[in-house]
């Protein structure tokens, strides 16, 4: 017989393929790691997986604790995973810009979720952010996962994601594209690869709103670029720990339009279902080619499933009324 032991072991060794039409204009291959297959849809399964058990050997999460994490939806569900099959509680703290679908479907694993106000700085108290720290002073027995200074984030994809980019590609892999959140996708796979050969390029996708970019090119964290946006997943207004800057070669910015508009073609010309963020990684990798050459083979990661923005970027009204399609 051949069986996982429980949902969790099935975790990891997502396929990587091919990206033909979307990218029929650059001069290389282009592979996409696709981390739906994980079994929470996303690739924050990894690192969420490895979070909670880095925490249990610490002994910082004790039987019968409560996860409590500030999340857009993908990490609450990679821990509300963990939590059902290990047997702790868990509460998600989210802003009110994320899907109506992911707080449905953290209700649907048994997470407890608050809504919190996204345009508030950080600090402010009810951001998601303190809000997530207040509750795990308050709730005994309690851990709080903080998934943006959690080394174990960084340390998931330098264990598996990496390694599997590496394997898949028969060492070949010559540039890594990808959106960055918190960081530890990027910096993780991004130190792995660099390890086996210093030579490959790793480029972050970036979204207008977000600090990163102008960050990474001048190290001036500029509070004029920051402003609401609309794509999901990626993009912040603070340097989290878990982005390590000198393992990335460069960032590159999508719109919100283009990065709701690639969501859509990745569906319609690829038969990808995915994600918002997946949508501004392919567009990323368009703006790039000036940078690839026809040897070079581009690895580009997909965070999420598309069924969390069946309400959003694959609906005709929301995309009018956002001004993406006439
Ligand atoms: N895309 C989506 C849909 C995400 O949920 C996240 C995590 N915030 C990212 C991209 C960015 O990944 P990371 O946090 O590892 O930088």
């Amino acid at each position: 017989m051949d069986y996982a032991n429980n949902i969790l072991e099935t975790i990891g060794n997502t396929p990587m393929v091919k990206i033909n039409t979307l990218v029929s204009e650059l001069p290389c291959l282009v592979l996409a790691k696709y981390e739906t297959f994980n079994p929470g849809n996303s690739v924050k399964d990894r690192m969420a997986l490895q979070m909670v058990e880095d925490a249990e050997a610490a002994g910082i999460l004790k039987p019968g604790g409560t996860i409590i994490e500030g999340t857009s939806g993908n990490t609450g569900m990679g821990l509300a995973l963990a939590a059902v099959v290990k047997g702790y509680k868990m509460i998600c703290v989210i802003s009110d810009k994320q899907s109506k679908e992911k707080i449905d479907i953290l209700q649907a694993m048994g997470s407890k979720v608050y809504v919190c106000p996204t345009d508030v700085a950080p600090d402010d108290p009810r951001s998601y952010y303190s809000t997530a720290k207040r509750l795990s002073t308050e709730i005994p027995n309690s851990w709080y996962v903080n998934q943006y200074e959690n080394p174990s984030n960084t340390k998931a994809h330098y264990l598996t994601t990496g390694p599997e980019i590496w394997k898949q590609t028969d060492g070949k892999i010559t540039h890594f594209v990808v959106g960055v959140g918190t960081g530890g996708t990027i910096s993780g796979v991004g130190k792995y690869l660099k390890e086996q050969n210093p030579n490959i390029k790793v480029w972050g996708v970036d979204t207008y709103g977000s600090v990163f970019k102008k960050y990474h090119e001048t190290g001036i964290f500029d509070e004029n670029e920051i402003y609401p946006y609309i794509t999901e997943g990626i993009g912040e207004d603070i340097l989290p720990k878990n982005v390590d800057f000198d393992i990335i070669d460069g960032f590159t910015k999508v719109t919100d339009k283009d990065a709701a508009i690639y969501t859509r073609r990745l569906a319609r010309e690829e038969g990808m279902f995915l994600g918002n963020s997946a949508g501004a990684a392919i567009k990323g990798v368009l703006q790039l080619q000036e940078h690839f050459t026809k040897d070079d083979v581009v690895v580009v990661l997909f965070h999420d499933h598309g069924s969390r923005y069946v309400g959003k970027m694959f609906n005709d009204d929301w995309m009018r009324e956002k001004g993406f399609i006439e």
